[in-house]
């Protein structure tokens, strides 16, 4: 009926189909996740939580929050989940509420070293109602576990945050857990982008040590866009509950929920782990190709890495994000450690694996994708050649209706 949008969602599925997707955070969702996205749940008001509404009617929509809580705990091996966060940065707003008075002091990592921007940005909400100190990172771009403990030691923080969006290495959470507790702060795992990982068991779970866990569920845990909180403890589930609503939030997205729902069960198949083993291995080997042709790139334990740009090829990130964009790639401009560029330049690109590995993508594709970006950035191939090489890649993958 709608002329209009119809035209841009059918540009936007051809735009899918054609790309090369190597954004970090974003992945592909089931046809079934998509089904409840657009389900009659989106009808319902259903302020407040399952037997505890503001509206009657709730009966079913009771069972559906409830059906996606327990799949949620089950997941992650957590006693306790608000599932109605619309997104992670709403998430990481109501843990900070449950946890901090105003003006509390959160210990986190700065967004130009992977951290996320509700993790103290200035452009955030977070800045103006908490105070952020931030732990470096090392040389080589590692957390120093014994730095965040001595930064702690000092400053004495309500809260110490770990988890990020563009750091390529695996997080011990039982250490910054035992920090936490040695200083008397809370812990605060950020778990959103890979929570895929965690679901999986090919990253430490948080949820034994933080004593909240937020993630988001549409990164590479592959649902619906929304956000998802955990915890162990009774009493922070309560507080969580009311920061979510009726502090940060109206009525929930029963719709969403219900995909979410369907997200948890499809991460507890064996189908998934084994998408995750494969995402790991897909991303490895890129990461492995674009070493062995000389060019920088941060190591990986997960699902991205880092290509400095600036010092393989010459051009700044920004100018690599658009130039790969003419040949059907999308990846993001992203600082590197110590990058000498702004952020709105900066000297890398992140480059990760979900999405396209959810679309069928193998080693031997991997492998070609960095050589391909390679040849590409430093002239070696046309633009013309480039963009018929990736044709040539994704038509042997599944497209995203069919996934
Ligand atoms: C993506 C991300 C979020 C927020 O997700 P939105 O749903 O976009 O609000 C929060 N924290 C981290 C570490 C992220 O990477």
């Amino acid at each position: 009926m709608d002329q209009e949008l119809n035209r841009l969602i059918r540009k936007e599925t051809k735009r899918q189909n054609i790309g090369v997707e190597l954004i970090a955070s974003e992945n592909y969702a089931s046809k079934e996740v998509r089904k409840m996205c657009s389900s009659i749940l989106t009808n319902k008001y259903a302020e407040g939580y399952p037997h505890k509404r503001y509206y009657g009617g709730c009966e079913f929509v009771d069972q559906v929050e409830e059906l996606a809580i327990s799949r949620a705990c089950e997941l992650f091996g957590s006693k306790f989940a608000n599932v109605q966060p619309h997104s992670g940065s709403q998430a990481n707003a109501a843990a900070y509420r449950a946890l901090l008075p105003e003006g509390g002091k959160i210990l986190s990592l700065v967004l130009n070293d992977g951290g996320h921007l509700t993790h103290g940005s200035p452009v955030s909400f977070s800045s103006h109602d908490y105070e952020f100190v931030f732990y470096p990172l090392d040389n080589s771009g590692h957390l120093n576990y014994e730095g965040i403990r001595e930064l702690a030691l000092k400053e004495k923080p309500n809260v110490i945050l770990a988890g990020y969006s563009a750091y390529p290495y695996a997080i011990d959470f039982k250490r910054v857990g035992e920090i936490a507790k040695e200083v008397g702060a809370y812990f605060i795992v950020d778990m959103a982008h890979i929570a895929g990982l965690v679901a999986a068991g090919v990253h430490m779970n948080p949820v034994p040590y933080a004593d909240i866990v937020t993630s988001t569920t549409h990164k590479t845990l592959r649902g619906p866009r929304g956000g998802l909180i955990l915890t162990n403890s009774e009493e922070l589930i309560k507080r969580i509950n009311s920061a979510v609503f009726p502090y940060y939030q109206g009525g929930p997205l029963l719709h969403i929920i219900a995909a979410k729902a369907v997200c948890f069960k499809e991460a507890l198949s064996d189908d998934f782990k084994k998408y995750v083993k494969q995402l790991v291995k897909n991303n490895k080997v890129c990461r492995d190709e674009f070493a062995k042709l000389g060019d920088l790139v941060s190591d990986t334990d997960n699902h991205l890495f880092l290509l400095n740009v600036l010092d393989s090829f010459g051009i700044n990130g920004l100018e690599a994000q658009k130039k790969l964009e003419l040949i059907n790639i999308t990846t993001n401009k992203n600082m590197i450690p110590n990058d000498t560029l702004k952020p709105n330049k900066t000297s890398g690109l992140r480059i990760g694996f979900a999405a396209v590995t959810t679309r069928g993508c193998t080693e031997e594709d991997a492998k070609h994708i960095a050589r391909l970006i390679h040849n590409f950035l430093s002239n070696n191939i046309d633009e013309t050649t480039a963009k018929e090489e990736v044709k040539n890649i994704v038509s042997k993958w599944k497209l995203i209706e069919k996934i």
